[in-house]
């Protein structure tokens, strides 16, 4: 197979890092084709741990071609960070590894204090949002001002086109926020000290694909967030502002024509969810706390503590459809094991009626979890490596989400590390 997304079934924060690191191998270049620094892949391997914000998870495979495509949207300060970090580590980046397309956004830094600004606005309407400045940097490109990577290659022309941006910027900031303005000349300056040094990175990412499956190469594409925070088909508005559905993978890479021919869905054995927006079957007081401990539910990219639940089928299956997955990989099966029973929400009851499709997003409010019990296997299992190893209601467990869900399992994952992967 020439091409592979790896993309969330859920909410986000499923493991797809740790997946697209082991998956990374097969494949020649990995795509990050969504998203900012909003995301937070953490991988666990040679060099360590890392959590990964833009940075694709190949980046670690010295052979790999790294890209960040023309959906992405980049903060340049951050990029520069994340890249010392890793090299501190002794990982290898530089433009010969890593590509950024010329049509990426730039998220200046005025749109993380946007963000900040407006949910501080809103207060207790606020949308949870990461304050990486997203949402305001996708607005301004779908309004067509917004700065690319190539205009830092076109120096003639990217004071004008900031000098109007930022024009449109401090009427929004003064009159929104009595904020003071913002000047053309930090703006270049912070250009020049985050956005010069990456000149040699930036390439015109159609043509490197292009050229890549000539050769014979193959994709991976590498999702952030999960099916359920898609800006069309996810919990809108409380979604993200791009698309990490597969679909959106060649759209978003840079060469619309390829196609996607395997898809890796992944998704946690329990269910989790960052910010704010409707959850049914939250699980607050002890159960909760003890699933969010056990499983260390704190986002990778902001430390917060995660929404846990028992996995929600209703969700689950959804996020399967949406992103036409080929294949499944559940997660974090580990952290299930000192349980006696584990629930799990097949249906929503929704005014005395059972629902096993998922509805429109404010019915979700009045939907309440109906859960069947499993035997739990109440013994370690982070170091089997083979299915038939596994307790025989760990492999009831998995048999019967895979059942519910209508689609293989290919991968159990039993801990954080590369290897703790049980392959079927
Ligand atoms: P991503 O954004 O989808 O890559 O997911 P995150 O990195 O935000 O969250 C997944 C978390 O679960 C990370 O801390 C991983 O190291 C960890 N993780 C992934 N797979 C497993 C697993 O099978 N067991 C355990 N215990 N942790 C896992």
């Amino acid at each position: 197979m020439s091409t592979c997304a790896i993309v969330g079934i859920n909410w986000g924060d499923e493991g797809k890092g740790r997946m697209v690191d082991y998956l990374a191998e097969s494949y020649d270049v990995v795509i990050r084709y969504q998203g900012g620094n909003n995301a937070g892949h953490t991988v666990i391997n040679e060099y360590g741990k890392s959590a990964l914000n833009l940075l694709p998870s190949g980046i670690f495979r010295p052979d790999k071609i790294n890209l960040l495509g023309v959906g992405t949207v980049v903060d340049l300060e951050h990029l520069t960070h994340e890249i010392e970090n890793l090299r501190q580590k002794g990982v290898k980046i530089g433009p010969e590894n890593l590509k950024i397309s010329d049509r990426a956004i730039i998220v200046l830094p005025f749109y993380p204090l946007q963000d900040k600004l407006e949910e501080k606005r809103l207060g207790k309407q606020s949308y949870g949002s990461t304050q990486r400045g997203i949402s305001p940097v996708y607005g301004d490109k779908y309004m067509k001002k917004a700065i690319q990577m190539g205009d830092l290659l076109h120096p003639e022309s990217l004071k004008g086109h900031l000098e109007k941006l930022i024009d449109w910027k401090n009427a929004v900031f003064s009159q929104a926020y009595g904020q003071p303005p913002i000047k053309v000349e930090d703006i270049m300056e912070w250009l020049a000290a985050y956005g010069d040094h990456f000149k040699p990175y930036i390439c015109d990412a159609g043509e490197l694909i292009k050229g890549a499956l000539k050769s014979g190469k193959s994709l991976l594409y590498e999702a952030q967030l999960g099916a359920l925070r898609d800006i069309d088909y996810g919990i809108y508005p409380f979604t993200s502002s791009s698309s990490p559905l597969a679909a959106y993978a060649p759209l978003g890479s840079g060469y619309p024509a390829a196609r996607v021919d395997r898809v890796v869905g992944v998704t946690k054995a329990y269910s989790t969810c960052v910010g704010a927006g409707p959850f049914v079957g939250e699980l607050f007081g002890e159960d909760g706390d003890h699933l969010r401990e056990a499983g260390g539910e704190y986002g990778a990219a902001t430390g917060r503590p995660r929404r846990v639940a028992w996995l929600d089928m209703v969700a689950t299956r959804y996020g399967v459809e949406l992103q036409g997955a080929t294949e499944l990989a559940l997660t974090k099966m580990d952290v299930l094991s000192d349980l006696d029973e584990i629930p799990v929400c097949v249906a929503y009851e929704k005014d005395g009626q059972r629902l096993e499709k998922w509805p429109y997003t404010p019915e979700l409010d009045a939907c309440k979890p109906i859960y069947e019990k499993l035997p739990g296997w109440k013994c370690d299992i982070s170091k089997v490596r083979s299915y038939q190893d596994l307790p025989e209601n760990a492999r009831a467990y998995v048999e019967f989400v895979e059942a519910r869900l209508g689609c293989p399992i290919k991968f159990v994952s039993v801990g954080p590390e590369r290897e703790a992967l049980i392959i079927r």
